[in-house]
């Protein structure tokens, strides 16, 4: 894998080995496709461009992000690499990586949160008022057409600007490597290659992202209906969390211990309450309204707020179809956070999943408070901070809540 920077762009190309394929495999399991063999991050102007401008272990980190699905045996990047990241591709993928003859990066000392503008991730924005934000933004590739011109990257981008935060833009075509299933992060990860890049410059010793208990602890996202203390992708001990952490910059979680609701009722009520926006295709006016996403968040919202929906999506829409067939769900411990709370939810969409879940407030009370594993996860330099919140904000769950967590999908 070879990068090379011109200005405040930095370039990347990979080369398979013998023996890969275009078909690769997401640490989650998902299937994806590779398009083409090159991607460019543009970094804010004024940052660290040359060959010694950034410590080799963040170029590899950074280049793994978006090369993992595709990587079989083993990964040669164009300058060494500490013994100690080496370690980690090893443990945590049996990938041998090199060549190695670096010294391990130093750690950096301040906190930076991956800031994408959703409910999460205000958040743990608004939870940490003092870190800086970075902000990735999509932008077309030079030779993949980009049919997704709905996807309002330009929208996010500058809601994020108008936080009035230290923000850092990063624009990206990384996503248009991918052929199938559409664009998107080849890894998850990916989506941290700017915080990434920019790790040495700015200090930065750690990164903070959005994600929840669904997405740490129940198996939200392409997951479905699963407790997943060993979580590949976002639990500390992980594959990805001992990788992260070799490169001196840890993964943190601040919000992995408490639910989307729960997250979503933080955001709106703060002071970034009119810079949030789950929504990917809405403009300046605001969310569209219509798609899957708008329908999912508005079932949360409604339930935080107490009160009945607000849509016009009907249950024959394609957007509502996947509620109308019998669970698991994707995210299933908020649709019965929402049929629990929601007024007239036998005049929604969401009728027939609420028959299935018969779920009621006593029942998903649990996603109200904060699972304690979660606060232990957070490194130590931003622990306190956090279980302090969450002690104030929600409280902790008892061993009857922390149960309900650890057999979340069992029978
Ligand atoms: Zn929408």
């Amino acid at each position: 894998m070879v990068w090379t920077s011109e200005g405040d762009v930095w370039r990347l190309r990979l080369r398979l080995d013998a023996g890969e394929e275009l078909t690769g495999t997401v640490t989650d399991a998902h299937r994806v496709e590779l398009s083409t063999d090159t991607c460019h991050v543009r970094l804010p102007a004024g940052s660290p461009s040359g060959p010694q401008a950034v410590h080799p272990d963040l170029l590899a980190l950074a280049a793994w992000t978006v090369a993992a699905p595709w990587t079989r045996r083993r990964v040669v990047f164009d300058r060494p690499i500490s013994a100690e990241l080496a370690a980690a591709f090893e443990s945590g993928w049996g990938i041998d990586a090199g060549p190695v003859g670096e010294g391990e990066r130093p750690a950096g000392a301040r906190l930076a949160i991956s800031y994408s503008g959703g409910a999460d991730s205000a958040a743990v924005a608004a939870m940490l008022p003092d870190a800086p934000l970075v902000h990735f933004r999509r932008v077309s590739h030079p030779r993949v057409p980009n049919r997704w011109t709905h996807y309002r990257s330009d929208v996010l981008a500058a809601l994020a600007e108008q936080t009035g935060r230290d923000v850092t833009p990063v624009e990206s075509d990384l996503e248009f490597l991918l052929r199938h299933p559409r664009p998107g992060y080849p890894e998850h990860h990916a989506v941290m290659i700017g915080v990434i890049l920019l790790a040495g410059a700015r200090d930065f010793g750690g990164v903070a992202l959005g994600y929840e208990i669904g997405s740490r602890w129940l198996g939200g996202g392409r997951y479905v209906h699963r407790y997943t203390p060993d979580n590949p992708m976002w639990s500390g001990h992980g594959p990805w969390g001992r990788l992260f952490a070799a490169a001196g910059l840890p993964l943190v979680l601040p919000v992995g211990g408490i639910s989307e609701a729960m997250t979503m009722r933080y955001a709106l009520g703060s002071e970034l309450r009119d810079q949030v926006r789950w929504c990917l295709r809405g403009d300046n006016a605001g969310p569209c309204g219509r798609c899957g996403k708008c329908l999912y968040k508005e079932l949360i919202q409604a339930a935080v707020e107490r009160r009945p929906m607000r849509t016009t999506i009907t249950a024959d829409r394609p957007v509502a179809r996947k509620w109308q067939q019998p669970p698991p769900y994707g995210g299933q411990e908020m649709i019965e956070y929402g049929c629990a709370h929601v007024p007239g939810i036998e005049d929604t969409p969401f009728a027939r999943a609420a028959q299935y879940l018969q779920a009621t407030p006593g029942s998903t009370a649990w996603l109200e408070r904060c699972y304690p594993p979660a606060v232990e996860e957070i490194p130590v330099p931003w622990r306190d901070t956090i279980a302090s919140i969450m002690a104030r904000e929600f409280g902790f769950m008892d061993a009857g809540d922390v149960k309900r967590v650890e057999s979340w999908g069992g029978r």
